[in-house]
């Protein structure tokens, strides 16, 4: 009989539960917990926490993943997007090349969380 395996999420170190039910439609362990198989971006896509927003520059800076921090300008944000971004907001992107280094491009919000709880970092 199936019965629930502890796995260890390949990204995030965090212990998983694998259920029967997944064991019955996985062909093989699952690398990812399902946090974060839901918070894997597009392909050709990353995601970053806001770093600073200059509202008076229009451009800021976000830290990715790997601690890089990218410079991004009001004009990559989707035009659906209001102006500004706030200090910690979880947010998905392009990277695309510049005169200058590698900017954001297709900047969008990920909204997690509702509009009543304030972001993390504030
Ligand atoms: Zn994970």
């Amino acid at each position: 009989m199936r019965q629930d395996f502890v796995l260890t999420c390949a990204s995030c170190q965090t212990p998983f539960l694998w259920t029967p039910a997944e064991q019955r439609d996985d062909q093989e362990q699952p690398p990812l917990c399902p946090v974060c198989r839901h918070l894997l971006p597009a392909e050709g896509r990353r995601r970053g926490l806001v770093k600073f927003c200059s509202l008076r520059k229009h451009w800021g800076f976000i830290t990715q993943p790997d601690g890089v921090e990218l410079f991004f300008h009001r004009s990559a944000l989707a035009p659906d997007e209001a102006w500004p971004l706030t200090e910690g907001e979880l947010v998905e992107y392009a990277v695309e090349p510049s005169p200058r280094g590698p900017q954001a491009a297709a900047l969008r919000r990920l909204l997690l969380t509702d509009t009543t709880t304030p972001p993390p970092g504030s």
